[in-house]
């Protein structure tokens, strides 16, 4: 088997295989709790892969300005069976902030992108290798097998917000798809590539093409604690996919006016004919008030569509870090004594 790297169409599989190192992105928010379990777990499952694929393996921990003991605990993880790295943020920046921190830190191999909170099985990941290395997909992601334990009012709201996002769309962004997935070393590279400062990750993976696989899966209950993802957070999370990835809200709101402007022509006609043709005298102080209201809320709405928008060219142009880096630890496998001396840079 050639292992020059190929870029030539018809070579998807050889492309693939040329570089077998595989990272683990781990984003860590307050999970001290579960985190050596973690650990654990990553080091089998990189002595699995090891053997089943000869792949080399990494784990990028990013600390996303935990407020426990999540980073102390984190850098006396031993690096046994694969290398670690662990990244400390300056500051809390939230889980798309700390995943580009992974991405930008990790090896040029492929990537795979878990949550630290145990709800992500590693026992998964043999498979979802095995589908990049053997079946040749460059992007492997899980989805939600079901969502039965979520409550109705939920359901709807995840299914309105992929109709709008997808509305139009070229490439579908997946429903129920998630986090947790695997993108093969030229799907890493094109990620790479997408300079917005307003990450989506779902979508700016989806986005990029080359050949997708969903797998179907259940995921675990949490380890430990809580979710940090509110129905609020949530919703600001979703606005933000949508704002970031679509211009559904604003081709909505342009269909909206021109059906509201249809609907007033039909209403006046109507009252043309009820006054001349009729002769009857049309009540006007209801009507008028609930015309006004309907384009005064409708207006005000569209205002704040267009406002969020402006608050993204804004925040592009700002070009702003997506996060700061305190600190880097990274220890290697050492073959022989197998030593851990970790080295150690403050902000890079
Ligand atoms: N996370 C993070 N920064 C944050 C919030 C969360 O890095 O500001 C991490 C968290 O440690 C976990 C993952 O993102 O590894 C998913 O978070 P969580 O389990 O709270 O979300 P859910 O699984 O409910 O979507
Ligand atoms: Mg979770």
């Amino acid at each position: 088997m050639a292992l020059t790297r190929e870029t030539t169409s018809g070579s998807a599989h050889a492309n693939n295989v040329a570089s077998r190192e595989l990272s683990v992105v781990v984003p860590l928010y307050n999970e001290a709790a579960g985190l050596t379990r973690l650990h654990e777990r990553l080091a089998e499952l990189a002595d699995t892969l090891k053997t089943r694929f000869g792949l080399s393996c990494e784990v990028v921990y990013i600390d996303d300005g935990s407020a426990d003991a999540t980073l102390s605990i984190a850098r006396n993880l031993p690096a046994t069976s694969l290398d670690v790295q662990v990244i400390s943020l300056s500051r809390n920046f939230g889980k798309e902030a700390a995943l580009m921190a992974g991405l930008d830190h990790a090896g040029h191999g492929a990537i795979l992108f878990m949550d630290g909170d145990g709800q992500h099985s590693p026992d998964l990941v043999e498979k979802l290798v095995g589908h990049w290395i053997d079946d040749g997909y460059d992007v492997v992601f899980t989805a939600k097998a079901n969502r039965d334990n979520e409550s109705p009012l939920r359901r709807v709201a995840v299914h309105v917000f992929y109709a709008l996002v997808n509305w139009g769309a070229r490439q579908k962004l997946p429903e129920d798809a998630g986090d947790f997935r695997l993108l093969s070393p030229r799907a890493a590279a094109a990620l790479r590539q997408m300079p917005e400062r307003n990450r989506f990750f779902k979508g700016l993976a989806s986005w990029i093409g080359f050949r997708q696989l969903r797998v179907d899966y259940e995921p675990a209950p949490r380890a430990h604690g809580v979710t940090t993802f509110s129905a609020a957070r949530l919703l600001g999370l979703s606005i933000e996919g949508l704002t970031s990835f679509s211009v559904a809200p604003l081709r909505f709101a342009s269909l909206l006016g021109l059906l509201l402007a249809f609907g007033a022509f039909l209403f006046g006609l109507s009252i043309l004919w009820e006054t001349w043709v009729r002769g009857e005298s049309v009540p006007g102080y209801p009507s008028l008030v609930v015309g006004m209201m309907t384009i005064g809320g409708v207006q005000l709405i569209m205002i704040g569509v267009m406002g969020e928008y402006i608050g993204k060219i804004l925040s592009e142009l700002k070009a702003r870090p997506i996060y700061f880096v305190a600190e880097h630890d990274v220890k290697r496998i050492r073959t022989g004594d197998n030593a851990n001396d970790g080295e150690r840079t403050a902000a890079e």
